[in-house]
């Protein structure tokens, strides 16, 4: 996202600028949903992207407790979209000539005008200007400030996208049109609707997003993050190797955990699939001739479901400074010094959000949170809510 939205804006301040992907197949097919902001929105119409058919829009957010009754209820209009729609109105915005599949970036030599960037397929490119769009583990970061690690939060999010048409009668009617959160201790379950495969919006044709939050330390993160051929892994697991024993004691404890509406999903999502939630915030995003972006910058948890809102914001306010100054070094300490501190904001503020799950709780403030929001009318009028930074301003 971060590259793609970069690489637009910059092409509208007059640059060259193209986009390598490590990837060598298009980005297609993830289910992700993903909650809009005002800002997002913002930036996709100022990029070029546009927002055209970008999600499905709730009136409403509520909370249900175990028996799937209503327990409150908020008016919050919010499009919901899904990293598949965002990706492609991006991609449109890029020349296939300039976006090019398949280059996993390796290192980077620079000097006073530019930079060498050398890919582990071989390609180098000459360039007045790298920008590391390679998200939270970026290869970019990690050879200009290695010292800057992401950092595990203590839980862990089980996820998947079933099918509207899957669904039982009394979901549809009670949870699928809904914002919907479930909150039983030091957990949080939240589902909201998205398109279905292909962006269609039809109703009938769409998805369920469905999040569990769960509490585990760095030691039972280690253990699921053993494959199902007994393979380590770093950070997580890719969904198909997912141990199916996990997977199962998962789906039992749901069955005892949830209410009704929330296990009928579960069953109906074929591979779910799990995230660890980890979060950083670089102390400086610029480097000589080397910046960073979006989720390489900096990566928040997910609580405000806010990351690809600043990935847009990081991009643009990079193509500002470009515009504004004559001197590309000077515009690079304007974006470090616009950008750093609000992808810092925004990392405390999920922390806080974060408070909910009971993990790690050290000061007061962080005590007086948890108290907070162990209210579920507190987490309705905190979680993923528009113009949370407004606060900050
Ligand atoms: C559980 C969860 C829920 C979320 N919900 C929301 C939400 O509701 N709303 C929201 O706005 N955000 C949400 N986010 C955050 C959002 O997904 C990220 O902030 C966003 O994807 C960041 O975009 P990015 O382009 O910076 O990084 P990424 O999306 O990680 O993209 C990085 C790209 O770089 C490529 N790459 C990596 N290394 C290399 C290399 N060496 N060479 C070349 N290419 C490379 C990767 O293949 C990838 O395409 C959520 C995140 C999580 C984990």
């Amino acid at each position: 996202m971060s590259g793609l939205f970069t690489a637009a804006f910059l092409r509208r301040i007059g640059w060259d600028v193209d986009v390598f992907e490590r990837s060598p197949v298009e980005l297609v097919g993830r289910g992700a949903g993903i909650t809009t902001h005002p800002e997002l929105l913002e930036a996709l119409e100022n990029s070029g992207a546009g927002t055209r058919d970008l999600g499905i829009e709730v009136p409403k957010r509520i909370t249900i407790d175990h028996q799937g009754r209503v327990i409150g209820e908020r008016p919050l209009r919010q499009i919901l979209t899904s990293w598949d729609r965002l990706q492609r109105l991006l991609r449109a915005t890029i020349d296939p000539a300039h976006y090019h599949l398949g280059h996993t970036f390796e290192h980077v030599e620079q000097s006073r005008e530019g930079v060498r960037a050398h890919f582990a397929e071989g390609r180098v490119e000459c360039a007045d200007l790298l920008l590391g769009g390679d998200g939270i583990r970026s290869g970019v970061r990690a050879q200009v400030a290695p010292e800057v690690q992401p950092i595990y939060s203590g839980y862990y999010i089980w996820r998947g996208a079933p099918n509207e048409a899957d669904l039982a009668p009394q979901t549809l009617a009670s949870i699928f049109p809904y914002f919907v959160f479930f909150l039983p201790e030091r957990q949080q379950v939240i589902g909201y609707p998205i398109s279905g495969f292909n962006n269609d919006l039809r109703p009938g044709h769409r998805r369920y997003n469905f999040i569990w939050y769960r509490v585990g330390d760095a030691q039972a993160l280690k253990h699921m993050c053993v494959d199902e051929t007994g393979h380590q892994h770093e950070h997580s697991v890719p969904p198909p190797l997912i141990r199916k024993d996990l997977i199962a004691q998962m789906r039992a404890d749901a069955e005892i955990i949830m209410p009704q509406v929330f296990v009928d999903c579960l069953r109906r999502i074929e591979q779910p699939f799990f995230t660890p939630i980890y979060d950083f915030c670089a102390p400086r995003i610029t480097f000589g001739r080397v910046a960073l972006v979006g989720d390489a910058a900096s990566t928040a948890r997910p609580h405000m479901g806010f990351g690809v809102a600043k990935a847009g914001g990081d991009a643009q306010a990079l193509a500002d400074a470009l515009d504004t100054h004559d001197d590309v070094d000077a515009a690079l300490d304007a974006y470090n010094a616009v950008r750093q501190p609000i992808g810092e904001r925004i990392m405390l503020h999920a922390r806080k959000l974060g408070a909910h799950l009971g993990v790690d709780l050290r000061t007061d403030e962080d005590r007086g949170m948890w108290k907070l929001l162990q209210d579920h009318e507190a987490m309705m009028d905190w979680i993923a809510v528009p113009n949370f930074l407004a606060a900050y301003r």
